[in-house]
């Protein structure tokens, strides 16, 4: 299944065209013989320019189907009604299972697309037996998806993966389309991203168009209750989103069920499954996906499993789902203390806080972010040593995302604070190759860092080393 063999093609081309090449020849009189073959003659041509024009349209497809869907409706309207569709690219040359391994992209060249291609590859196997299990769905057959790469820029949403469906022939099928940019990164986690995805493939293909009919919570909360019981999902929203002192975590996160799904809304999301799990047993949210799965309406499922009509639901499930945040944040009011002053500048009673809170909550939920704001204010006292001893304690627990950018940019702070140019150069590079070129602070001082590293390291070849101050300057990302 796995073999390197390439498989050409990948299949027939889209093949809507048949249908619609051009008049049908047969109710014409035949007095005039000319005009008959004039005729003929034209829908001949029509035909060809059609067919041409339609395999330039397959060819040059993987665009959103609905700028497409005026000119040639596809074959199965059951799939449509939505714009994550697309049309499958009738080139694929190398095709193992699912995969369609033939990314010619910018990292294409990178040692590390291989490696992360294979690692996706070992993983793919497991994460489906893994989703079938959790979410109690026996020997129902797998959904038949592919997994296609793209460059961040052909990325129709900036997500490390997305579940659209592509249409191949007259058959539509599930496709997971993977970011190379974030994968070659090692930005996420591979192994519940992929089963996050596969399980959203599992309920569309189940249920077909009715599963863009369901709530946004819905499916992703079942996609995040089915990376499986150790989802550290939630965790880190309370630091993306809730390490504020303007911000009560309960009420973040507690707030998006049928509104809107927003980056944040997923911890509820999450959580409105595992009230669930918890008040009535793993068997429970088991007959749910049953029910989601075969019916377009999740209102009905729900009732069915939990006796609560659906808005006595949405009550219960965000009130249970605010109480666990409370508790699991309980070290938020001590955290905030610290942050506040850190905020106000106060700099010597922040450090004092912060090393209060890591000291009395080894394991609280805001400690990372503790960890880096006592680095950053360990390098404004001039103790870089200090600051990689917090950065390493950040690192140790393979922090991914934002933090682990965060604890890129400490480091090359504290590089630069050591003078230790080589290393400040080879820090910027990694940070320019692994994360997003946004304009903020972080990549406005790898811009000044890695000039200035540069400088000072030919500087030193030609004789004339220079050790000029390096200014204090407290962490742009929060200013
Ligand atoms: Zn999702």
């Amino acid at each position: 299944m796995k073999g390197e063999e390439p498989v050409p093609g990948g299949g027939t081309t889209a093949a809507p065209p048949a249908a619609r090449k051009g008049p049908p020849p047969g109710n014409l009189a035949a007095r005039d013989i000319h005009g008959a073959l004039l005729i003929l003659l034209l829908a001949l041509l029509c035909g060809l320019v059609l067919s041409a024009a339609l395999a330039v349209w397959a060819v040059t497809s993987f665009t959103l189907l609905d700028e497409d869907y005026g000119a040639v409706p596809p074959p199965d309207p059951a799939h449509l009604g939505h714009t994550d569709v697309f049309v499958v690219d009738a080139k694929d040359r190398v095709v193992r299972g699912p995969v369609v391994a033939d990314y010619a992209g910018r990292y294409s060249r990178d040692p590390r697309w291989p490696l992360r291609l294979a690692e996706l590859e070992a993983e793919l196997p497991g994460a489906v037996e893994f989703v079938r299990e959790r979410l109690g769905l026996g020997d129902r057959p797998a959904p038949p998806f592919r997994i296609r790469f793209r460059d961040d820029e052909e990325m129709p949403s900036p997500l490390f993966m997305s579940v659209f469906q592509e249409l191949e022939g007259g058959a539509a099928r599930p496709l997971i389309v993977v970011g190379v940019d974030a994968l070659v990164a090692g930005r996420y986690d591979l192994k519940q991203t992929l089963r996050h995805e596969l399980a959203h493939c599992w309920h569309l293909w189940s249920l077909g168009a009715p599963f863009y009919a369901q709530p946004r919570w819905i499916q992703e909360g079942l996609a995040d209750w089915a990376t499986g019981p150790d989802c550290d999902r939630l965790r880190r929203l309370y630091l993306d989103e809730c390490g504020s002192p303007d911000i009560d975590p309960a009420a973040v996160l507690v707030n998006g069920m049928d509104g809107r799904q927003e980056r944040r809304d997923y911890g509820e999301s999450w959580l409105a499954f595992l009230m669930i799990e918890r008040e009535f047993g793993i068997s429970a949210v088991h007959g749910l996906v049953a029910g989601l799965f075969s019916e377009g309406s999740p209102q009905v499922a729900l009732q069915r499993v939990t006796g609560w009509d659906y808005e006595e639901f949405k009550r219960r499930a965000r009130a249970w789902a605010a109480d666990l945040v409370r508790e699991e944040t309980g070290d938020w009011a001590a955290y905030v203390a610290a942050k506040r002053g850190y905020l106000a500048k106060e700099h010597d009673a922040a450090e004092a806080a912060y090393d209060t809170y890591l000291r009395e909550y080894p394991s609280g939920a805001f400690r990372a972010l503790a960890l880096a704001e006592s680095a950053d204010l360990r390098l404004l006292r001039g103790d870089p040593d200090g600051a990689r001893a917090r950065v390493d304690a950040i690192a140790s627990a393979a922090p991914v995302g934002a933090l682990a950018r965060r604890c890129l940019h400490l480091r090359i702070r504290i590089a630069r604070a050591e003078k230790d140019w080589p290393a400040v150069e080879r820090l910027c590079l990694d940070f320019i190759h692994d994360f997003e070129w946004d304009d903020n602070g972080a990549t406005r001082d790898v811009r000044t860092a890695l000039p200035e590293a540069r400088r000072k390291m030919l500087r030193a070849k030609e004789g004339g080393i220079t050790s000029e101050p390096v200014p204090g300057e407290a962490d742009p990302e929060f200013r």
